[in-house]
């Protein structure tokens, strides 16, 4: 009994030493459990969150950890041709690859020498893996890379490539873009440079004294001198000076106004004779843009640039220049008749206008361009869909209806004959600015199409290229052409 007793007391004590133990093990099991939920928890916070935002930053040391173990994805227009991927040989060296060489050099950008372009713009999607977790853990295993995501762009092979080859060899740029969605279908800079060869090419293109520019992106960062399709600006400022009586506007041309010391030329110093507002519009008669910016309020003027985005950074996800207005009320005269024109200290790039273009078309209602329309996984499941938002209102929608009107007149009655078809009517505006005395004038033309149902923007800059009407506006022809016929 005594023995027995000796043993249940044994037993007690070992109950609980192991009811001790026991407790011990669950406080230390809940402790892991909880640091383990805290760690997953933080983990989830950080991919759903922050992690875009640490990675999107170029200098984070962070990035090379995701390098490391993704694969970069590749980058491809609309129809799947693909603008850019990253190809690994037996030692596992990887090289990014352009198959489409200088065709969109400055929109697609480079990702080896920093990051410009939707290469930086997509730079998170294309180090992000979104291939199944027990594939992503075999591969780890193994040693092996996951395969990071691909971003298919809006990006038009067809349009992008009919814009390039438009252009030829000259310098400048052209853009296409869906007033309705502000999908952004074509950005093209011309020379551009070759990305394959960028690392050995560096040197040389970001050398002191290199004039080229080549890896400028003209679309978005060439500031020109708007010429004539500033009038456009004008004609809306004079219309909200003077409601009702507009249309009462009326200038004889000779070819050159002279108002004291100062001549105002016509283009090539055509007489354009009796000008309504629409005529002088539609012909871009310098001469009653400079009598009509006499008469305009300085300060109302500049004020109006700036809401239609002058002096101000654009709506825009990758690197892109402010365009200027300098001129208030203070101007000189010789000030206000070259502002009038769209020369003087005026500066615009050609993004800009297509911004301005697309909310004239879309009833004054910009909408924010875009140039990624979804991210799949390397399987090609979606992964991100991006959908078209409002920037806002950038006019009212019935000074919208009446510029769109008047940019019909000129491809009907103006400098915009280049747009005369039966296929469809098209709408816009030419200009050609002068920028150093002795060389052709840039040529310019921003427009949109069908005029009464507007599907898609154009803007078109030929670096000296001469008249708009006669270098820019068939560039721009040729886009519609082959939009329309689809
Ligand atoms: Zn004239």
């Amino acid at each position: 009994m005594k023995l027995f007793d000796r043993l249940f007391r044994e037993k007690r004590k070992s109950e609980d030493y192991t009811d001790r133990s026991n407790r011990d093990m669950m406080r230390l099991t809940y402790l892991v459990v909880f640091a383990f939920v805290c760690l997953i928890a933080y983990e989830g916070w950080f991919l759903a969150v922050k992690r875009e935002d640490v990675i999107n930053n170029s200098y984070n040391a962070r990035l090379d950890g995701f390098a490391e173990r993704v694969v970069r994805g590749s980058i491809l227009s609309s129809d799947g041709t693909v603008l850019a991927e990253t190809l690994v040989d037996e030692d596992g060296n990887e090289t990014r690859n352009y198959p489409q060489g200088r065709l969109f050099s400055n929109v697609i950008g480079y990702s080896t020498m920093g990051k410009t372009g939707l290469e930086e713009l997509a730079h998170f999607y294309l180090l992000t893996s979104h291939i199944n977790l027990i594939e992503q853990c075999f591969r780890q295993l193994i040693g092996e890379k996951n395969p990071g995501d691909n971003v298919i762009t809006t990006l038009d092979m067809e349009l992008q490539k009919a814009a390039y080859d438009a252009l030829g060899d000259r310098r400048g740029a052209v853009i296409a873009m869906e007033p309705d969605t502000g999908k952004v279908l074509v950005m093209v800079s011309r020379p551009g440079f070759d990305p394959n060869t960028l690392v050995q090419d560096w040197d040389s293109l970001t050398a002191e004294g290199n004039s080229s520019a080549l890896l400028l992106n003209r679309a978005t960062q060439g500031l020109y001198p708007p010429g004539s399709i500033f009038k456009t600006i004008m004609v809306l400022e004079y219309i909200r000076e003077n409601p009702g009586t507009w249309e009462d506007f009326s200038f004889d041309c000779d070819g050159a106004y002279e108002d004291g010391e100062y001549t105002i030329r016509c283009y090539h110093g055509n007489a354009h004779g009796s000008q309504t507002l629409i005529q002088a519009y539609a012909n871009s008669c310098n001469g009653a843009f400079a009598v009509l910016g006499k008469e305009l309020d300085l300060e109302r003027l500049k004020a109006a640039s700036e809401e239609l985005l002058f002096n101000k950074e654009l709506p825009l996800s990758i690197a892109s220049s402010p365009s200027t207005y300098v001129m208030d009320s203070g101007a000189d005269l010789w000030e206000i008749l070259q502002t009038s024109i769209g020369q003087g200290r005026t500066q615009i790039t050609p993004m800009h206008f297509t911004l301005l273009t697309a909310a004239i078309a879309n009833g004054g209602t910009l909408m924010n361009p875009y140039f990624i329309d979804r991210v799949e996984n390397v399987g090609g499941d979606q992964i991100r869909k991006f959908m078209p938002s409002v920037y806002g209102n950038l006019l009212p929608a019935e000074e919208a209806a009446c510029l769109a009107a008047m940019m019909r007149q000129v491809a009907e009655i103006g400098t915009g004959s280049a747009l005369r078809t039966d296929a469809y009517a098209a709408a816009g505006k030419t200009g050609s600015a002068e920028f150093e005395s002795g060389k052709e004038t840039h040529a310019w033309f921003t427009g949109f199409a069908p005029a009464d149902n507007p599907k898609l923007v154009v803007t078109v800059l030929v670096e000296e290229g001469g008249s708009g009407g006669g270098a820019a506006a068939p560039v721009a022809r040729n886009i519609f052409d082959i939009y329309f016929a689809r």
